[in-house]
């Protein structure tokens, strides 16, 4: 992941709810490993900025020993290096990773303000307001056959 703005979050959620349109992940993983760097983690519903945070969460879910503290990101979030990358970038244990690795990228991600890194294969495809202005846009604009049909229409009554 590479980061997460809880004002941009705010913003996609209000948005899919007046348009009422869900946000998409489309794409397919390129196995990059980048998702695997620079991890931030969440515990009870509040992503972790602080060391004794990080051994709460390893003290409910013990899986998550495998990550270590790199540092932090802008908004004060802790960044996390997994201990199970391998020198190929891959998981060592690809079968046995953990849940939140499994389902990445998720919605929730995109709803929480989060955005993935420009390498990824997966992206996040969203309507926006300017696509539904576009859409309503052409159609008030008529057709070429609708206006020829009507020029067709008006030599005919008028002949
Ligand atoms: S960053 Fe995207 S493409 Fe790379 S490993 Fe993670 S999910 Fe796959
Ligand atoms: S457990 Fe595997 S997939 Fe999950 S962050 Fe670590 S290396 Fe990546």
């Amino acid at each position: 992941m590479e980061g997460i703005s809880l004002f941009i979050g705010l913003f996609r959620k209000a948005r899919a709810i007046i348009l009422r349109r869900e946000v998409e992940i489309v794409g397919q993983c390129r196995l990059c490993g980048n998702c695997c760097r620079g991890v931030l983690l969440k515990n009870r519903d509040r992503w972790l900025r602080t060391e004794a945070q990080y051994k709460e969460l390893c003290k409910d879910e013990p899986g998550h020993e495998r990550f270590k503290i790199m540092d932090k990101d802008e908004y004060g979030n802790l960044c996390f290096a997994c201990s199970w990358q391998g020198e190929d970038n891959l998981c060592k244990d690809h079968e046995n990773r953990l849940q939140l690795c499994k389902e990445y990228p998720t919605k929730g991600l995109y709803y929480q303000g989060g955005w993935l890194g420009a390498d990824c294969g997966f992206s996040f495809k969203a309507v926006k307001f300017r696509d539904i202005f576009m859409r309503r846009k052409r159609a008030l604009i008529p057709s070429f056959d609708k206006i020829l049909q009507q020029e067709q229409d008006k030599k005919r009554s008028n002949s």
